[in-house]
């Protein structure tokens, strides 16, 4: 490899927290120390780096967290840096430290900092992307969704069980303000009646004629998967006007809340993880910069940062017809 763009780097997680962010410190830490560059682990995202919260990291430094849910240098959410003298007192930290690039791992909020604080101060910066959600343009998947995804169906067939059991209509809510990966998907592997998602209009009358149509057709219990963003209404009044119009109905709603977040990730999420975590170092020492590192048709892509943050990942057209056509 020719001369690195870069000496010293941090690497911080940010925002939500989402499972494989470990593995992502982890082969960010491995990757730098092979490389021999130094290697910073900040804590408490955007507010260490303002504070000088930071400590060197060695190889040995990220032994057994591949396989941990959560992130061992904390997450967290702060409002000083979206001004300009919080990112200024950042800026003298990576200075203090001889900071050179940094890896910031998050959503599209922690993309966003690190995007002003580069074209701000001329730190070199790489994205990756960390985040329950799926929902950020430059990668198939994000750390954490696979993850996401199968604690959800694992609690949906659960609650199944139960739902068949007492012949019940359940309405089960799942993550994503915005956006409707895990309700979709979820939804198709545990064989939902309707899924609602924000990304698309839905009206309280299909979800009614999908009701009727699972009486005519013999069905003794429902599941209804509802995305947490949902614009047709929260899950409770859903469920309301449900029993309005069908009295008979036993009807129950499960919230699943936080359980999506944590939990050993999955393998699929440590091997993106790794990948995207050697990415970025391979990335900044040949002079990438406001990029964010993804996997595209298995491929390492970088896409600028601003257009990760604009673009946004279509819903799968085709996935929305299986989930109809299974559901009958
Ligand atoms: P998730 O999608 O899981 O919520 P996220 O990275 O989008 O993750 P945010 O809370 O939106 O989470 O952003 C994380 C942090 O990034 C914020 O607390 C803030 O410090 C920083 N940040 C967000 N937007 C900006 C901005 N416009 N300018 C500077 N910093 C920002």
């Amino acid at each position: 490899m020719t001369e690195s763009q870069v000496k010293k780097i941090g690497v911080l997680t940010s925002g939500g927290d989402s499972p494989g962010m470990n593995a992502a410190i982890r082969a960010v830490v491995r990757t730098a120390n092979y490389y021999h560059l130094e290697c910073f682990g900040i804590r408490e995202g955007y507010s260490g780096l303002m504070e000088g919260n930071l400590t060197k990291m060695g190889a040995r430094s990220v032994k057994n967290i591949i396989n941990q849910g959560g992130t061992i240098l904390k997450s967290a959410r702060s409002l000083e840096f979206k001004t300009k003298e919080g990112r200024q007192k950042a800026f003298e930290q990576c200075k203090k430290a001889g900071i050179d690039g940094l890896v910031c791992i998050g959503g599209d909020g922690t993309f966003t900092g690190a995007k002003i604080f580069c074209e701000e101060f001329g730190i070199k910066v790489i994205g990756v992307p960390g985040t329950i959600d799926n929902d950020i343009f430059g990668t198939d998947n994000t750390i954490g969704y696979d993850t996401a995804l199968n604690t959800a169906m694992e609690a949906i067939d659960k609650i199944r069980d139960t739902a068949t059991s007492h012949n019940r209509v359940f309405f089960v809510e799942v993550m994503g303000r915005d956006a409707g990966f895990i309700a979709l998907n979820s939804g198709i592997a545990t064989g939902a009646i309707d899924i609602l998602i924000p990304e698309r209009e839905d009206r309280i009358e299909d979800l009614f004629q999908n009701f009727r149509k699972a009486e005519q057709t013999g069905k003794s219990s429902s599941i209804v998967v509802v995305a947490e963003g949902e614009k047709l209404g929260n899950i409770y009044d859903l469920a309301q006007k449900t029993k309005n119009e069908f009295p008979e109905f036993d009807i129950r709603v499960s919230t699943l809340g936080h359980i999506q977040r944590g939990g050993s990730p999955s393998c699929a999420d440590r091997v993106l993880a790794s990948r995207l975590g050697y990415g970025a170092v391979v990335g900044l020492m040949q002079g990438e910069t406001n990029v964010m590192a993804g996997i595209r048709a298995n491929e390492l892509v970088y896409t600028p940062i601003e257009e990760a943050i604009r673009k946004h990942n279509e819903m799968n057209g085709d996935l929305m017809k299986i989930a109809e056509i299974l559901a009958i």
